[in-house]
């Protein structure tokens, strides 16, 4: 099956409004042409609004960084996905490595929200990866799959099919060292065999599956040749409109 690849930049916390407004303006001309990629940014939460209004009618898809679960209540500091729909984001990164290791983000949290994502309409892109420690004791694949298996636990085979998942190594993100493009391909694989075997190999093969970790213009193409990388998230590089437009042109 022929999946779209997806390549998503994540700003993390950077950019003011008017920086966001500045790069999405930098990035609408060189991305305006490009066909048979899917192309999306996840801004910080105050710069959804003004990043929403510029993007209207363009290619470019809006993403949340991060959701509660809850419709909404008295959860101070948290924003509902509900209000994400308001301001117009599609998607909502779900389980990013950050978020699971400085604010305790579990399998179990990120289910929820998943599943809200869903109630309301959103789709999450749901980051899965293992820390160093755990490549080096060989557990790669089992971390992985219990990720993948609880975080999307509460899904029907029609709700996976449309969910992006991400492979981020703990290891690669922000530090430069990039996975192989056959130490990520074997670990997509794996992850698609593990949907197959829960949802069957229609869904599985209808997955798009990301790559994160380093990801930049010097090595986007030979990971996005792998037979089961899907497109990437970007972090660093996506800050620039230069950097993120040509990963973007890669996966075209
Ligand atoms: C990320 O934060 O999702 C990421 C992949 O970051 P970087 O590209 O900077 O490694």
């Amino acid at each position: 099956m022929a999946r779209t690849p997806f390549i998503c930049g994540n700003w993390k916390m950077h950019k003011t409004v008017g920086e966001a407004v500045e790069l999405i303006d930098g990035l609408l001309p060189r991305i305006e042409s490009l066909a048979g990629v899917e192309v999306g940014v996840a801004p910080t939460f105050t710069a959804l609004h003004a990043v929403s209004k510029r993007i209207t009618g363009s290619k470019i898809r809006l993403s949340a960084q991060n959701c509660h679960f809850e419709g909404q209540g008295a959860f101070t500091g948290e924003i509902s996905v509900g209000m994400l729909k308001d301001v117009g984001c599609m998607y909502s990164l779900v389980g990013h490595s950050e978020r699971r290791t400085l604010f305790g983000e579990t399998n179990d949290s990120c289910a929820k929200k998943i599943s809200a994502l869903f109630a309301s309409g959103l789709l999450p892109i749901y980051c899965v990866g293992e820390t160093l420690e755990q490549r080096d004791g060989n557990q790669t694949l089992p971390v992985v799959t219990e990720q993948l298996l609880v975080g999307l636990g509460n899904l029907d085979a029609g709700q996976v099919s449309n969910v992006v998942v991400a492979y981020e190594p703990v290891w690669a993100i922000g530090t430069g060292r990039t996975a192989t493009p056959d130490q990520a391909q074997e670990v997509h694989a794996h992850l698609r065999a593990e949907l197959a075997k829960k949802w069957g190999d229609e869904t599985a093969q209808a997955v798009r599956i990301q790559y994160g970790g380093s990801m930049k213009p010097a090595n986007a193409a030979e990971l996005l040749a792998q037979p089961d990388i899907d497109g990437g998230l970007i972090g660093g590089a996506a800050l620039k409109a230069d950097s993120f437009a040509e990963i973007c042109a890669a996966a075209a």
